[in-house]
């Protein structure tokens, strides 16, 4: 069942540490990956990964959530933001009447290969089938070469690739998404499309074997580097909400790869997501500060469960309809639920002046 995605990232995994990343470095100036040598055996050793003098050996990441209904209830019009913290200001870019909600295997800051870490989310959709603008804004790429920014470039990881700047920002600063691996677009720079316009169809091009959407939330700037957990932005089906949560040590630091499973205590449905950490290309949102989400919970009363130090804690948490439920998880003290405690940021997506770009 991982087959798909997984040869998908286990091609990105290779194309990232081949001859091809060094030509590609060679290419442009512009650093691929951020993550250090220290860093990136740090991220092996943290993911229980085993070291191994093979470059291309990997290991296969744990076992996702059960099956799950196809069936979602229709989106929240957008912009969503029941609380002052929230920022549901995306729709999805597949149509409600396809699968439109990210793979639970594939999620944000997941590390399936070591020093890989992945940037957004994937929706699984048949190729051909029409992506389009999660919001209203300016296309200000389109084509091969996103990950390289060097327009043209045929072996970059993305593929096909579009990004939107959207004609509204967060805390006065720009937003974009950036949907990858289409078979083909049809959306030309500087044009300016409103919420639900064809920008491309979903294709294989770009580091994967498989037909799916890469869809990234980034701001203040259009780079890898700034991407955030689209799971926080794409607005939830409705009478659905969304858990996140903070994952930390013993002493307070983020502990990433710490798997946590979420029971419905309705219907005992299991989903699972692992905590992330953050540095690199993967940030925690400025509010909520968490390093794990998991999105698309229908509301109702849940029950989590954490193993740490191989005791297992567990706390019970109510999902709201269109809102986060947040909590806090500190090794061996276990759970606290309730928002961060630290003041709120401004929320309204207030339109900024139009201030055109350098394209590249
Ligand atoms: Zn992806």
């Amino acid at each position: 069942m991982h087959s798909k995605r997984f040869f998908a990232h286990l091609l990105l995994a290779v194309l990232l540490t081949s001859c091809t990343a060094l030509d590609r470095l060679r290419v442009s100036p512009t650093p691929v990956i951020n993550l250090d040598a220290a860093e990136q055996a740090q991220v092996t050793i943290e993911a229980g990964l085993t070291p191994s003098p093979a470059p291309f050996q990997f290991v296969l990441p744990q076992q996702g959530a059960e099956p799950i209904s196809g069936w979602r209830p229709p989106l929240y019009p957008i912009p969503l933001a029941k609380t002052s913290n929230d920022h549901f200001y995306f729709a999805r870019p597949i149509a409600a009447d396809q699968v439109n909600w990210p793979l639970p295997d594939y999620r944000y800051g997941g590390v399936f290969f070591a020093g890989v870490v992945h940037t957004g989310v994937d929706i699984d959709a048949e190729e051909g089938t029409p992506i389009m603008a999660a919001a209203p804004g300016t296309i200000v790429w389109v084509g091969w070469g996103l990950f390289t920014e060097t327009p043209g470039y045929i072996d970059d990881p993305y593929g096909i690739a579009v990004a939107i700047r959207h004609d509204f920002g967060y805390n006065d600063q720009r937003l974009y998404t950036i949907y990858a691996h289409m078979s083909r677009t049809d959306a030309v720079m500087s044009q300016h499309v409103e919420t639900g316009d064809v920008i491309g169809y979903v294709g294989d091009t770009g580091a994967t074997t498989g037909p799916h959407v890469h869809f990234e939330v980034r701001f203040p700037d259009n780079s890898f580097q700034d991407t955030y957990n689209p799971e926080l932005w794409l607005v939830p089906p409705q009478g659905w909400g969304v858990l996140a949560g903070r994952v930390l040590n013993d002493e307070g630091k983020v502990q990433p790869y710490t798997e946590v499973r979420v029971i419905s205590q309705e219907t005992k449905e299991t989903f699972l997501a692992k905590s992330y950490g953050s540095g690199g290309a993967i940030n925690p949102d400025p509010y909520y500060n968490e390093n794990v989400v998991i999105g698309d919970l229908p509301a109702g009363i849940y029950r989590i469960n954490i193993t740490y130090d191989k005791k297992v804690k567990q706390t019970w948490v109510e999902i709201l309809p269109g809102q986060v439920t947040y909590f806090t998880f500190r090794g061996l003290d276990g759970f606290t639920t309730g928002l961060p405690s630290y003041p709120t940021l401004p929320f309204v997506p207030e339109a900024l002046p139009f201030t055109p770009t350098p394209l590249p």
